[in-house]
């Protein structure tokens, strides 16, 4: 039998969002992409961030608004230098950031985003109650709901899922889960090992 650790899946989105708007240029709705780039605006101590993005047929930006008119002290300063080096790690958070496109009354393209999931050993052991126990990690603002998740990574299908979370089989940290919750950075699913001896939903035989 194989030694039984808790396991990290490593959700990376693998394309951004791109925006659609009406360009000025092209004199119709069109697919603005993310530049990968930020623009930042230090007047006095107030500070602009903008993520950009471009018209994919003629390249007109438009910016996202990040921050506006923040107080110098309001962000933070390993932030700061991240958005004038154009860090990827910053560019995805606010890339993915539903929150923050709703804020800017911006539509995104595709509901359905496309993502990679890596999985890994922990050094700490599983508890002999569960089937499996997984740490998630995920970009802030990446929206992906645990559902998703379990029917890509267990292959099993999505009313599978609901039918587990429906006997109380599915946690996060020891507190019961719907399908529909959104997948959060440092969530720990914990699937109840009932899961595992009945896997096809079959009855199983209670001995009395
Ligand atoms: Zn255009």
């Amino acid at each position: 039998m194989s030694l039984h650790v808790q396991k990290q899946w490593i959700i990376t989105p693998s394309r951004l969002p791109s925006v659609i708007r009406r360009c000025p240029k092209c004199g119709m709705k069109t697919e603005f992409k993310n530049s990968r780039k930020f623009r930042v605006n230090a007047n006095g101590r107030l500070i602009d961030v903008w993520l950009i993005y471009r018209c994919s047929k003629c390249e007109t930006s438009w910016n996202m608004t990040v921050w506006e008119r923040a107080e110098a002290g309001r962000l933070d300063e390993e932030e700061y230098k991240g958005f004038l080096s154009n860090d990827p790690v910053l560019i995805e958070k606010y890339g993915n950031d539903q929150a923050l496109f709703a804020r800017n009354k911006a539509e995104t393209m595709d509901e359905r985003s496309e993502y990679s999931i890596e999985e890994r050993d922990t050094p700490f052991p599983g508890s002999l109650e569960y089937h499996m126990e997984v740490h998630i990690k995920i970009p802030a603002g990446f929206s992906l709901r645990v559902d998703a998740i379990l029917v890509r990574q267990l292959g099993v299908s999505r009313n599978k899922v609901k039918t587990w979370c429906e006997k109380g089989l599915v946690f996060n940290h020891g507190q019961l889960l719907s399908p529909k919750t959104r997948a959060k950075d440092g969530m720990m699913l914990q699937i109840k090992k009932e899961v595992l001896t009945c896997p096809t939903g079959d009855s199983i035989i209670q001995i009395k």
